[in-house]
């Protein structure tokens, strides 16, 4: 660890982040103690962090646990409100998540992507392009490892490329990415930081202790953003999929970085506006890197998209299919829905969580059937009879979904999986919703 001034440190909360932060403290040689409410004495992981001499408290937070400790590092889902967070700010103790630590460890290029909406997608297209480049590059966040175990098997030649949430960031007091990237700017995550203020303050965290030799990718169409930039210290790198900007934008048949066309338009198998937004954010962020249009081009030319996210599966008899499972709320299947010029078959449905689906409306106009499945699908086909859609079938298995959305369909439509609801009513997850949805389609 560079410049770490820390003796006596808390890891409050173990789950993976605090684990990995719990071994490279231990391996540092710092004093250790952790806390976590449920994790047991007993647990193979908590047996081995005792061994290796850290003092676990189980149980409980009591504050007895933050005497003598001058840093506190805390799983980014605790909130502030947490007892122990509380008194730790009260005393004055810094608190930090586990990037902190991995952005002083790590020696090499760093790439940080954020934003509300497009992390994953964009971090792996960063990734990817780098890769592809065959230049070392590791990826940290939703997709990998926790950032600072991969910044502890990555060497000063390697290029690090992570995604990070505003829980994340708030937890920072030094980290600085050479390129940061900020996407976008949505209302969320009220319940945790109370105030819109306070998270898009979180998110601007960004790049606050960037210094003049670093970039920052933003998004000239979200005019939240714009309002952090006088403050930035770093070299502002503009995107836009609406006009010429200087950094990444598109005219109609070509995405350009600067006066430089990268590739056409056309050859690109992402789908969706949103998608190109992420495509140009990534662009720029790999044009700064020194990374060679062949492997952009390469990438875009293959890649399908993250799985469960819009990815495109195949064309089975003559129909295209897109599993979006991840799309567990309305605004994002209204993005997935606009994406398609032509007629699509859409199968939603899921949890019910109490709302109506009438926003999905101005979207329902290129959908000839809908397939409606699991708590809300009646509130679904009502929906889909109010947009006048003239085909609508309640199912109960993804296998009849399946069936059903081949049979509504002609070839050259698309098959969309965009369930506006979460996955828990019949699924574990969204990622097991996805693949029954891709078996189903394989089998067919
Ligand atoms: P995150 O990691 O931020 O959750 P993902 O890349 O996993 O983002 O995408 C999740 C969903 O968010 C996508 O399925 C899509 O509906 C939506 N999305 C992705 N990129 C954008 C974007 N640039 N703007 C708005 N919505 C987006």
């Amino acid at each position: 660890l560079i410049n770490f001034p820390y003796n006596h440190v808390l890891v409050l909360g173990l789950a993976k982040s605090g684990t990995a932060a719990a071994e490279l403290l231990l391996d540092s040689g710092v004093q250790l103690r952790i806390n976590d409410l449920k994790a047991k004495m007993d647990d193979p992981a908590v047996a081995e962090l005792t061994r290796k001499g850290a003092e676990v408290i189980t149980g409980g937070h009591p504050i007895e646990a933050l005497d003598n400790i001058d840093l506190l590092v805390k799983n980014p889902g605790i909130p502030y409100e947490n007892v122990l967070v509380a008194e730790a700010e009260t005393r004055g103790i810094p608190i930090i998540t586990e990037v902190e630590l991995a952005g002083r460890l790590h020696e090499g290029n760093l790439i940080a992507v954020t934003g509300s909406n497009g992390k994953t997608t964009t971090t792996t297209l960063i990734y990817e392009m780098i890769a592809a480049a065959h230049q070392p590059a590791a990826i940290a966040g939703n997709i990998g490892k926790v950032a600072c175990e991969v910044a502890r098997n990555t060497g000063e030649e390697e290029t690090m490329v992570v995604e990070l949430s505003s829980f994340q960031l708030l937890g920072t007091l030094t980290f600085k990415p050479n390129i940061a990237v900020w996407l976008n700017l949505f209302e969320a995550h009220l319940d945790y930081h109370h105030t819109l203020d306070n998270y898009h303050q979180a998110k601007a965290k960004i790049a606050k202790y960037q210094e003049e030799e670093d970039f920052l990718v933003y998004n000239a169409d979200d005019e939240k953003i714009s309002k952090f930039l006088p403050d930035i210290q770093s070299k502002l790198v503009p995107f836009s999929i609406h006009r010429k900007v200087d950094g990444a934008w598109v005219d109609n048949n070509w995405v350009y970085f600067k006066d430089e066309p990268i590739i056409k338009r056309n050859e690109i198998v992402l789908v969706g506006e949103h998608n190109l937004s992420n495509i140009l954010a990534a662009v720029a962020a790999v044009k700064l890197s020194g990374i060679k249009n062949e492997a952009v081009s390469k990438v875009l030319t293959r890649f399908t998209g993250v799985p469960h996210r819009l990815q495109f599966i195949e064309k089975k008899l003559d129909r295209y299919i897109y599993n979006d499972s991840k799309a567990t709320n309305i605004l994002a299947t209204s993005y997935a829905l606009k994406s398609f010029q032509q007629p699509v078959v859409l199968l939603a449905g899921g949890l019910d969580r109490g709302n109506t689906f009438d926003d999905l409306l101005p979207f329902l106009s290129s959908v000839k059937g809908m397939v409606v499945f699991g708590e809300t699908a009646d509130l679904l086909s009502e929906t889909g009879g109010k947009a006048g859609i003239p085909q609508i079938k309640k199912v109960e298995t993804m296998e009849e979904a399946v069936k059903e959305a081949f049979s509504m369909s002609n070839p050259e439509d698309v098959i969309l999986l965009s369930p506006a609801c979460a996955s828990w009513d019949q699924y574990r997850t969204f990622e097991e919703r996805g693949n029954m949805f891709i078996d189903a389609v394989h089998k067919l």
